[in-house]
């Protein structure tokens, strides 16, 4: 995949968004989803997309949107280190195959680091348990402010 593409409606993602598939929600608006990474570097990796764009990467999307987007990663950040308390985060944001990326509908990743703690390698890591990421999200949620 190039960073020139007609969007895929069939990506994972955008099919999470018309919920063809399931995903670990966080939370939600009119504007963003943010649902658990289902192959998490570390302990509560979670997602942020819009639901609004159509965007594949950075260079695409619409400012309104990204705004949004950024400050539903804002928002889950903070939830995520009042709930987990890791020593320091990521904010992570792949373009292109050959930027890494994998899924092709932009978004960002909140990645928990802790320094004893080896972050798994992206696009390597095992799939978690549905309900260990269940308990996560909802910990992460029920520090939203
Ligand atoms: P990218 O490589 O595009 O930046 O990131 C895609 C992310 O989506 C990866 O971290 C990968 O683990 C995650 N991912 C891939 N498939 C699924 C899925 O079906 N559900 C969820 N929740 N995450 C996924």
């Amino acid at each position: 995949m190039t960073l020139h593409a007609p969007y895929d409606p069939d990506n994972i993602f955008a099919r999470i968004l018309k919920g063809q598939i399931p995903s670990v929600k966080v939370w939600e608006d009119a504007d963003v989803l943010v649902f658990m990474d289902v192959f998490p570097q570390s302990e509560g990796h979670v997602l942020v997309v819009s639901k609004t764009s159509t965007a594949r990467n950075l260079l695409e999307i619409e400012p309104e949107a990204l705004a949004k987007v950024m400050e539903a990663t804002r928002r889950t950040a903070r939830a995520v280190e009042k709930a987990l308390k890791p020593e320091g985060f990521q904010i992570l944001q792949f373009n292109g195959e050959a930027g890494g990326q994998t899924v092709f509908h932009l978004h960002f990743h909140i990645v928990p680091r802790w320094a004893d703690r080896p972050m798994k390698g992206h696009g390597h890591a095992p799939m978690a348990d549905t309900e260990a990421l269940r308990a996560l999200a909802d910990r992460i949620a029920a520090e939203l402010e």
